[in-house]
């Protein structure tokens, strides 16, 4: 009877069952998602404040559900990120990313990639020989692609995930701080970190105009990242007038809805030819 109160309670609770048929459910879904090609890859373009010769795009993933339809990153990352299974979803958005803008740039479009690691993709050391099989594979340079990570994904096992992190950048590649802001990270700890680039979290980014404290944050951030010579990107910016904003304040890029959404690849193409912002 103690036994049955304790270790057989998810036997006997039919919500508890209910919830882990729907967890394992979720997760055959999503692997036939990989293998079946369900998921697409959709890129959102930044605006540069002083001109520059590419366009810098974040790869961000959608599920085309054959039942469901779209359904957003939201309801399935963490889940995979749960369950290990966000290492699959990693190698695949690598390869097309990857692929993505070896093909842009043959045809002449200097597109510039970045995407979204998890903090459990660092804690695996063989990531960074992968994504430099897969640069090599697609005849893509390092250099046109951005890793971005957020400050807790180094938490959790900081020797671990920086030394992933130092061997993913000695690739060639970027490395950017994702959500900056709404983490605990410091100058110091961001100094110990091989990063090109920061976000600010759009938490901060959408009542810049609005509330004076948060335009503090934005501009001593901004000054902050570009005296340890980092890059800054805005994230959710959706109005002209935060936009313009942004650019007083010496930020170097601004992503969010005003610009563009998320597209894909062939909207993103039709965005570069025909967008004024482009
Ligand atoms: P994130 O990396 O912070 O990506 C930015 C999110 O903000 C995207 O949501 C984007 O569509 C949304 N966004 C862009 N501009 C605006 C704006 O002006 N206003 C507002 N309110 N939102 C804006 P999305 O695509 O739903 O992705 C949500 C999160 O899912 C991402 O946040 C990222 O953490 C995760 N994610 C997306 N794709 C991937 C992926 O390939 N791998 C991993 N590990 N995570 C991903
Ligand atoms: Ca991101
Ligand atoms: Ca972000
Ligand atoms: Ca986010």
């Amino acid at each position: 009877k103690a036994k049955q109160a304790h270790a057989g309670h998810a036997i006997y609770d039919p919500a508890h069952h209910g919830r882990n048929a729907a967890r394992l459910s979720l997760l055959t879904e999503l692997r036939q998602a990989v293998e079946g090609d369900e998921l697409v890859l959709y890129y959102q373009p930044k605006h540069a404040f002083r001109s520059s010769a590419m366009l810098s795009v974040e790869a961000l993933v959608r599920w085309v559900h054959p039942k469901r339809g779209f359904v957003p990153p939201m309801e399935f990352i963490p889940f995979a990120e749960q369950t290990g299974y966000i290492r699959a979803i990693t190698l695949w958005v690598l390869e097309r990313a990857v692929r993505q803008c070896a093909e842009w740039r043959r045809a002449g479009r200097a597109v510039h990639v970045g995407l979204n690691l998890s903090a459990r993709d660092l804690l695996h050391p063989e990531l960074p020989d992968q994504f430099r099989a897969m640069l090599e594979h697609h005849g893509c340079e390092a250099r046109w692609i951005t890793l971005e990570i957020t400050e807790s994904a180094v938490l959790d096992d900081p020797r671990k995930a920086l030394a992933t992190l130092e061997r993913l950048h000695a690739t060639g590649c970027q490395l950017s701080i994702d959500d900056y802001g709404t983490g605990y990270s410091s100058l110091s700890y961001l100094r110990q970190m091989p990063v090109q680039e920061l976000k600010i979290d759009r938490s901060f980014v959408m009542n810049l105009t609005t509330r004076p404290g948060d335009e503090l944050i934005v501009r001593s951030t901004i000054e902050l990242a570009h005296s340890l010579g980092l890059v800054v990107t805005a994230e959710g910016v959706e109005t002209e007038e935060i936009l313009v904003r942004l650019g007083e304040l010496g930020c170097d890029l601004a992503q969010g809805y005003f610009v563009s959404r998320p597209v894909d690849a062939a909207g993103l193409e039709a965005w570069m030819d025909h967008s004024p912002w482009a």
